[in-house]
């Protein structure tokens, strides 16, 4: 008899309704996301050496293309329990697209600040189909977080940024498949780091999966910034943050202090990438793996390799790809290695030498 395939994941909340804050009565808003594939990516380990197994979570994978999704359905799913018919964030991106993708399937409206000029194509792309309103605001994320944080204060409308506790409690999850995967957490855990909300998201994962005994060890938790962007790392507010990884040009994290107290128990570590290291790690991923970050994602990879010297013999580490390549196709086009012979006549003869036969 032919075997019939029949997908039985329905979300993350279903796969770990008992881990999380939803009940019976919570109307549960999915996209099927979680789920995403731990990748061995050997050209990665083969630079590190001494026996390591290297794995990328990719998070890029999930319906809007960032990790973002994880926390959202938990988010819009607790405002529309809660009875809300609006949502706003600041966003550097993702969390626009998220957050309108999940909101409009909730059948509620979506309100998005963004630093005017600094989004990713394809994710301003996204907030547009998925229909957000969208205010681009003179400004960047830092200060578009402060106005959304005030008014979500004085109007009905709620706030689904990384402060919103649900969207921790959803992102937790992606620790929980790691151990569910691996039968055991990674040594290392490697994560790009903005407003710092997802680091403490998978501390939190780590430390419930401990206590129940699903797994042995805790992972020491290793958060990487862009150079110009690193608050964290030089523990004071960037006024100006740059990088070419938006997605983390971020100067002021708001979960700063649960981020610092991740670093602190797991004995980890923060430190800084430039931007030529991120782009470095992006294109091994693309070219060696096949595997097509965005930038900001990159940034884990890149911390790993200015860490390989530290890495002790057989450690097997985890870098977290939090988001999809094609969200920042300019970047793409502008950091690659890539022959493009352009204007080729068109017949076999020319395209024969060209190939260099
Ligand atoms: C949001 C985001 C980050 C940063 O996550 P924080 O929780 O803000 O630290 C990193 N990479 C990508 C692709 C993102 O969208």
């Amino acid at each position: 008899m032919a075997q019939e395939f029949i997908s039985s994941w329905t979300g993350l909340i279903n796969a770990y309704r008992s881990w999380l804050p939803v009940s019976e009565e919570t109307p549960i808003i999915s996209l099927h996301e979680g789920s995403t594939p731990l990748i061995p990516v050997p050209s990665i380990a083969n630079r590190i050496g001494k026996g390591s197994k290297v794995y990328v979570k990719y998070d890029g994978l999930n319906p809007t293309g960032s990790f973002k999704d994880r926390g959202m359905t938990m988010a819009i799913s607790k405002a529309k329990e809660e009875g809300c018919e609006a949502v706003i964030c600041a966003s550097t991106g993702n969390t626009s697209a998220s957050a309108a993708a999940y909101a409009k399937r909730g059948g509620l409206k979506a309100f998005v600040l963004i630093p005017d000029g600094y989004v990713a194509q394809g994710k301003l792309a996204q907030a547009l189909v998925y229909g957000a309103e969208i205010i681009a605001i003179r400004g960047n994320f830092d200060d578009a977080l402060e106005i959304v944080q005030e008014i979500s204060t004085k109007y009905p409308i709620k706030l689904v940024n990384s402060v919103n506790p649900y969207r921790l409690q959803g992102q937790k999850t992606a620790a929980f498949e790691i151990v569910d995967t691996l039968g055991e957490a990674p040594d290392w855990l490697c994560i790009p780091m903005g407003n710092a909300g997802n680091i403490s998201a998978y501390w939190m994962g780590f430390n419930e999966y401990y206590k129940a005994n699903k797994c042995k060890k805790l992972p020491k938790m290793m958060g990487f910034q862009a150079h110009e962007s690193a608050p964290l790392v030089f523990n004071k507010i960037i006024e100006n943050p740059e990088t070419i990884a938006t997605a983390i040009r971020i100067g002021n994290p708001v979960n700063r202090e649960k981020a610092i107290k991740a670093k602190e128990m797991s004995k980890g570590a923060f430190s800084d990438v430039t931007d030529k290291e991120i782009i470095n790690a992006y294109q091994i991923l693309g070219s060696e793996e096949g595997i097509f970050c965005e930038p900001a994602s990159a940034a884990s990879v890149a911390g790993l390799l200015k860490f390989a010297n530290e890495v002790p013999n057989n450690t097997t580490i985890v870098c977290v790809l939090t988001g999809n390549g094609l969200k920042d196709p300019d970047c793409a086009n502008n950091n690659n290695k890539a022959i493009f012979h352009s204007n080729i006549e068109n017949d076999i003869k020319t395209v024969a030498k060209t190939l260099g036969f």
